[in-house]
């Protein structure tokens, strides 16, 4: 039997905060994943918004697509556009901080140091979590260096996901990727090493399991 038609919000790429006209912060991430899952929910006839920040790659044909810019773009556009989807699948690199003040006008370079000051970013993923249905499910990603399986576990608590998804740094900008995922009852499944574009299809059939219970 066929899934269920299902509408896919996927967020992708990282965040960019704005220092001065011309300087950012941001993270490391090409986005590849994120669009990759876009494409491949598509080609199993899903209604897919793929929201992402800053990248290089081209939206998957029938996706519609919505280029975003900071960390509270990317979570107004979310917000508005997520009581109308069944799944949320959150691969985007949001940076954890903007800046508290950015200049209109490209700094100077006119002391030897320079103090930035920092505000933690909403955290979009909990927030749309927390103001969900129950009949909607949230996917979450957590990138790990180290105690991966217990930043993940409190990741999902506190983010209050149906699953996560658990990589290392080595995924970033790779072709390939082996992730490990942890569902809501508290099982894990360690996935083998697939390219990118295998793991985007694995996580759509696993969001599709998710959405029939
Ligand atoms: O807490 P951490 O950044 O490791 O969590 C990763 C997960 O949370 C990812 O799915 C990421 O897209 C999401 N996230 C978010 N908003 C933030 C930070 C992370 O939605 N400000």
């Amino acid at each position: 039997m066929n899934p269920r038609r299902l509408r896919i919000l996927i967020t992708a790429g990282p965040t960019r905060e704005y220092i001065d006209p011309v300087r950012f912060i941001s993270n490391d991430s090409s986005g590849k994943t994120g669009f990759l899952i876009a494409a491949a929910a598509r080609r199993s006839g899903h209604s897919v918004t793929l929201v992402h920040g800053p990248v290089t790659l081209k939206p998957p044909l029938g996706v519609r697509a919505v280029g975003v810019t900071g960390a509270s773009d990317m979570l107004a556009a979310c917000r508005q556009i997520w009581p109308k989807h069944d799944v949320l699948i959150m691969a985007a690199a949001v940076a954890d901080y903007s800046v508290a003040q950015p200049s209109n006008a490209k700094l100077k370079r006119t002391a030897a140091t320079l103090k930035l000051v920092l505000i933690a970013n909403p955290d979009i993923l909990a927030t749309l979590s927390a103001a969900r249905r129950p009949d909607q499910i949230a996917i979450g990603f957590a990138l790990e260096d180290r105690a991966g399986r217990r930043n993940a576990e409190s990741k999902l608590a506190r983010k209050n996901l149906d699953a996560i998804v658990l990589n290392r740094p080595t995924a970033i900008g790779a072709d390939e990727n082996q992730v490990e995922i942890l569902r809501r009852d508290g099982s894990w499944a360690a996935w083998p090493v697939m390219s990118k574009r295998r793991l985007a299809a694995r996580l759509v059939e696993l969001a599709e399991q998710l959405a029939e219970k």
